[in-house]
């Protein structure tokens, strides 16, 4: 397969496991982003593809080749870190011209190249300015030039948007995706940002303690999350307790229609959205309404319901008419919930 595959890719740091047997499969032109909290070995796993840190175990392959012993400067990477790491004394040509005089390509070729690059991130003629005198999303169009002057087979980019404001790091969200779609390169990006993953990654991968718990989509990862973790991380989620008695299956105690699950310890993953408020009745959770927060656009409605909160989102338009203190029923549609294992 033409590609990057991760074959059961550990790191130790003497006892401690920061990555524990990455098994992953990234198709060449495919857009994975690494995300998960602070501390989950994401960073690490991407310095293990980027060759600046070697595997403990397993193996990384590229396009058919064991690349696991190859250093860095021979795996055809470009890369581009939080620090962008551009030199300030050089103008921005330079600094985008800088891999390709390193690996001596000619004068001529270099200029043309540049010239490409400013007219690929929207900078054309910026090839003599300073890079100190550069916006920040400048300099990071400028980082993103440089790691891909030499064409690199795959690009690896460590939280490349952090340091700008969230109005531009949209922008560049958008920017960046379509530019990796425009050449097609298979790109690994780490966020810890899940906004930013869901909008840029064909693959999202999340990860928690070392371990990949889910590799998919970010439809599949919001809809089918794999576990208790996933569900928690991405978005917001009611994860309600199930038990399982004489038989039949109850959700904070309460049977409701068409969710069953066969095992006693685990709990419904609803989304606050994906539950519709009405009057109570048979086969619903029932519960009382606790507080309304309305933004505008979206109206959250906490309900208790036997001591346990649950909040329904809905927008202006769809949401019934409750008021705090009513009884309601909550209507939950068994598509859209996923019982998880405890
Ligand atoms: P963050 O978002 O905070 O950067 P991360 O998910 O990228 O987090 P890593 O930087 O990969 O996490 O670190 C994973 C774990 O490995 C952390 O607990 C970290 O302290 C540990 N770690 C990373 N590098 C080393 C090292 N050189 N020596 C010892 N422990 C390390």
């Amino acid at each position: 397969m033409s590609g990057l595959i991760l074959n059961g890719v550990t790191k130790q740091f003497g006892p401690f496991t920061a990555v524990d047997q990455a098994q992953l499969s990234v198709p060449e032109g495919r857009f994975v982003c690494l995300l998960g909290p602070s501390g989950c070995g994401k960073t690490t796993l991407l310095r293990m593809i980027a060759g600046l840190e070697q595997p403990t175990g397993g193996s990384i392959v590229l396009d058919g080749t064991d690349i696991t012993e190859v250093p860095t400067h021979k795996r055809n990477l470009g890369m581009v870190f939080q620090s962008l790491a551009l030199f300030p004394h050089l103008t921005v040509g330079e600094n985008i011209a800088y891999p390709l005089r390193i690996r001596g390509i000619g004068r001529e070729a270099q200029v043309k190249r540049v010239e490409e690059l400013l007219a690929m991130i929207h900078l054309p003629g910026y090839a003599d300015r300073p890079v100190t005198k550069l916006s920040g999303g400048q300099r990071q169009r400028v980082a993103i030039a440089r790691a891909l002057a030499i064409s690199p087979k795959l690009f690896l980019l460590d939280e490349p948007l952090s340091a700008l404001d969230a109005k531009l790091r949209e922008a560049m969200q958008v920017e960046l995706r379509k530019l990796q779609q425009q050449l097609g390169i298979t790109t690994i990006v780490v966020t810890h940002d899940q906004r930013e993953a869901m909008t840029m990654a064909d693959t999202v991968v999340v990860m928690n303690g070392g371990k990949i718990r889910q590799a998919a989509s970010p439809i599949e990862i919001y809809r089918k999350p794999a576990d208790r973790f996933v569900a928690d991380f991405i978005g917001s989620t009611n994860l309600l307790p199930v038990t399982i008695e004489s038989g039949r299956t109850l959700v904070l105690g309460q049977a409701v229609e068409g969710i069953s699950a066969d095992q006693a310890a685990c709990s419904l993953s609803v989304r606050p959205e994906d539950i519709h408020l009405s009057a109570p009745g048979e086969g619903r959770l029932s519960g009382r309404v606790t507080f309304i927060r309305d933004l505008g656009g979206t109206i959250e409605t906490f309900i208790d319901v036997r001591g346990t909160e649950v909040i329904a989102v809905s927008t202006p338009r769809e949401r019934p008419v409750v008021s705090v203190g009513q009884e309601v029923g909550l209507v939950i549609d068994p598509q859209t919930a996923v019982v998880l294992a405890a």
